[in-house]
């Protein structure tokens, strides 16, 4: 790593400059494999705590590369973010995740939402409320089965927009959840003022329940806050029994993570929710 502590100026080497070029690469890319059908989109379920039943279904973007595979989205989203092309891409996952669902619906498989991840940028931008609106009305997916996923900084990043943006989110009808809860800082105060449908435990905490008391506790306080708020709560990251076990018994309302199901393509899932009992 170079130092950068002291100097005015970033030194500028051979290494850094093949990782720039490696980033104007992967943007010119990127903007290919959205033209090119290259993304798809994986859904993960999530299950009631108190009976196992699937109760909603999160959209996860993958980039199925010609040569290397699928490609998680750790690898594409932030540059992605920073070129502005989350934008498009954003809008073409809200409306694959709409369709999706109301397909499911249309043959009798879901009766849940689906979950669509929010990045910041695709909140600043102005068009955000026109476009959830057109997904919807395009595949015709009741509002009320779509949910959108904020993170805590999202939510601080622009306060006033956020309230401008909540209120007319919620007079269509669409939920709202707030995604790696417990890792941001939101204002308690604030939060309460916020029309929000569910809060999701962070996987960090969910991930150390069994061995670390504190990770526990800090579980058990974000159901609380949840529930006083009349929120739902959501734990994400389930792994084990005994993680899934002691959230049930701690009431958190629904669970999600590899020890239900891992994310899939869209016809696994469907396979797997024909194999269920009828809704
Ligand atoms: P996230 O929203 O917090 O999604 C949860 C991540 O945890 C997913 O990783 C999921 O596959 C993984 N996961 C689920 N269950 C378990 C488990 O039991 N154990 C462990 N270790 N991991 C589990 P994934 O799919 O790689 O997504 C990573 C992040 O990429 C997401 O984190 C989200 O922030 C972002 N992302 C994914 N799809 C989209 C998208 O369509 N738009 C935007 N803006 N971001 C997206
Ligand atoms: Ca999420
Ligand atoms: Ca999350
Ligand atoms: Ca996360």
């Amino acid at each position: 790593a170079k130092e950068q502590g002291g100097n005015q100026h970033a030194v500028f080497t051979p290494e850094l400059d093949s990782r720039v070029s490696e980033r104007l690469h992967l943007q010119n890319r990127l903007a290919t494999a959205l033209e090119a059908g290259e993304f798809v989109i994986h859904y993960q379920p999530q299950v009631d705590a108190t009976n196992g039943v699937i109760c909603g279904m999160e959209a996860l973007i993958r980039w199925n590369h010609p040569e290397y595979g699928l490609v998680p989205p750790g690898q594409f989203i932030p540059v992605a973010e920073e070129s502005g092309l989350i934008i498009p891409i954003g809008e073409w996952v809200l409306r694959e995740a709409c369709r999706q669902n109301q397909a499911w619906r249309d043959e009798g498989l879901s009766d849940f939402s689906v979950s669509v991840n929010l990045s910041v940028a695709q909140f600043r931008d102005t068009g955000l409320l026109t476009l959830v609106r057109h997904a919807l009305d395009e595949t015709g997916l009741d509002p009320h089965y779509l949910e959108l996923e904020l993170t805590e900084s999202t939510m601080m990043d622009n306060p006033e927009r956020l309230i401008t943006f909540l209120e007319q989110t919620r007079k269509l009808g669409v939920q709202i959840a707030i995604d790696d809860f417990g890792t941001g800082y939101s204002s308690l105060n604030y939060l309460r003022r916020l029309p929000l449908d569910r809060l999701k435990v962070d996987y960090s905490f969910v991930r150390d329940i069994t061995n670390d008391p504190a990770s526990a506790s800090i579980c058990r306080a974000i159901i609380a806050i949840a529930h006083n708020l009349r929120l739902g709560v959501v734990a994400e990251g389930v792994e084990s029994e005994a993680q899934a076990s002691y959230l049930a018994r701690h009431y958190c309302d629904s669970l999600q993570g590899y020890y239900f199901s891992k994310p899939f393509g869209a016809e696994e899932i469907t396979a797997l929710l024909r194999q269920r009992e009828p809704l």
